[in-house]
This record gives C-alpha cells, structure tokens and sequence, in this order.
C-alpha cells in the first residue's frame, strides 16, 4: 500500500481509494484472505507517512446480492469510504475461467453475467458498480472482440437500475490491459448512460500493482467526455461530497 501512495504522489495523483476484494463465493481462492483490522491499521500508516494523498478507504465486494448476510456485518463495522459492488462468478462459474466461455454460445455467456449484474444492482448496498463487462477480459480472447452495441438492451437495463438506485458508475481501466483492449464500458455504453440521465460516474485502474495506478486515466476521461459524462463524483463516508469537472 505504501508503494501504491508513493507511487500515486509520484504522478500527482490527488486522492487514492484502496477496494481490497472481500470475496465470500465458496470456491473463491481468497476466501477467508480479508482481513479489515489489519487493513485500516494499514490505511492508518499510509495517512501519516502521505499527508499529501487524500486516501480513502474502500473495499470491492463480490456478489453482496449473494453473501449479503457474511458482507453486511463487515460493511457496517467498519469507517469505508467507498463500497465497490462487483460480480466475479455466474452461479459456479468464475469469469476467469475458460470453462464458462467454452460452453456457451458468446450472447449466452455475456448475457448471463448480465443479468447478474442487473440482481446485483437491484439488491444495491454499495456504492460504484464495479467492472460492467468483466467477462470481455478473458471472452475476447475466446470470441474476438466484444460487441457492446449486441448487449444494448441488457446495459440500458442495468443502467436504468444504478440511476434509480444511485449507483455510481466506474470507467474501469483494465480493460486495456486485458484481451478485450477496451474500457469497461465503452463509450457507446457511456453514452446510453449519459442520454438515459446518468451522471455519476468515477474512475478505476483496477491497479492490484503500483506500476498500474491511474493508468489510462486520460483515455478515460477523453471517452467520458465523448459520451457526454462531464463530471466525475467525489465519495467519501459512502456519500458524494463532491463534483470534479472532466473539462481542461
Ligand atoms: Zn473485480
């Protein structure tokens, strides 16, 4: 983590949120790795050894609609800032496994996480949607590349979900560096959120390492912008405390 803020400072980054996975699906291969304590007396030790970096504290759950009864108590003991809602696994299925994408036809394969996405939403909890289009990380390198304009009915629902129940949504960067070189989402996606009255939208680089924080981050906010998305929102103590302007 301090490599992470080092780093950050580095580059001139402002503000930094650390979204460790808290991941409760019985096959997952950190189940049982997070540990809150040990995380916020971390958190601690970065905020005085960089004043400068405003850091928040964050955690990405996975399928919170699904574990919901192990998540929630952690949730509500803990001072996070910011609460990231992701889904990794379709029933069994986990999107980082081949297995998943060599049964299904590619509609069926995106569409299913899709619709999982869409419960995730509805149940709400959190704060930042995590990852809209997951699956295209390992899915491209198995069916080429990933049409978004084929899912616009399923996205346009999602997105109705997260403007009603004020879900922010997250340009995640690691899609560029994944198979599927694109952002998650798209710009067209993007743009049938902006036209649908979203605005709340933040950015991720999805780091897992220093050498990739705030990667991409003005490719992000070149295609924020072509869609139409002027701001990025500020979260903190899980509430927008502010609005930051996308334009020079
Ligand atoms: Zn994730």
């Amino acid at each position: 983590m301090a490599e992470m803020c080092a780093q950050a400072v580095a580059l001139g980054v402002q503000e930094i949120c650390f979204t460790d996975h808290f991941n409760n699906h019985l096959l997952d291969m950190d189940l049982g790795y997070y540990k809150p304590e040990r995380y916020f007396q971390l958190l601690e030790t970065c905020r005085q050894q960089f004043p400068q970096l405003n850091i928040l504290a964050g955690v990405e759950v996975g399928e919170p609609h699904r574990w919901g009864r192990k998540i929630r108590p952690v949730i509500d003991a803990y001072p996070y800032d910011i609460v990231l809602g992701s889904v990794h696994w379709v029933g069994g299925e986990n999107m980082f496994n081949r297995d998943y994408f060599n049964t299904r036809t590619v509609q069926v394969a995106y569409r299913e996480y899709f619709a999982e996405v869409l419960r995730l939403c509805e149940a709400g909890g959190f704060d930042i949607l995590a990852h809209v289009d997951l699956p295209k990380r390992l899915g491209s390198s198995i069916f080429g590349t990933f049409d978004t304009a084929a899912y616009e009915a399923d996205l346009r629902r999602i997105w109705e979900v997260c403007i009603k129940n004020g879900i922010t949504v997250e340009i995640n960067t690691k899609g560029l560096r994944s198979p599927a070189n694109q952002l998650h989402p798209t710009v067209e996606a993007l743009r049938w959120y902006a036209e649908m009255g979203g605005a709340r939208l933040t950015f991720g680089s999805d780091a897992h390492h220093p050498s990739s924080i705030a990667e991409e981050f003005e490719t992000a906010r070149q295609t924020a912008l072509q869609a139409g998305l002027q701001y990025i929102c500020r979260i903190q103590k899980r509430g927008i405390v502010g609005w930051v302007s996308l334009v020079d």
